[in-house]
């Protein structure tokens, strides 16, 4: 989880996780992301992507963006 270097704010914490909660959706790529852990949530922009990579879309199904 990365917050802008105030990682340490509780505050931020929990409004994070409110936002994933929000948009378990990767801004990027339009996957679900499995864990909060696996988030990188921008608070003030209200997006969350995954962190780093993002992972390849699923192979069972064609996904045109
Ligand atoms: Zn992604």
């Amino acid at each position: 989880m990365v917050l802008s270097g105030r990682r340490d704010d509780p505050k931020l914490e929990q409004l994070a996780r409110d936002v994933f909660a929000m948009f378990p959706n990767c801004h990027r790529c339009g996957q679900p992301i499995a864990r909060f852990e696996d988030a990188d949530v921008r608070v003030h922009t209200q997006r969350v992507v995954h962190r780093g990579v993002c992972p390849p879309p699923p192979s069972v199904e064609q996904v045109v963006p």
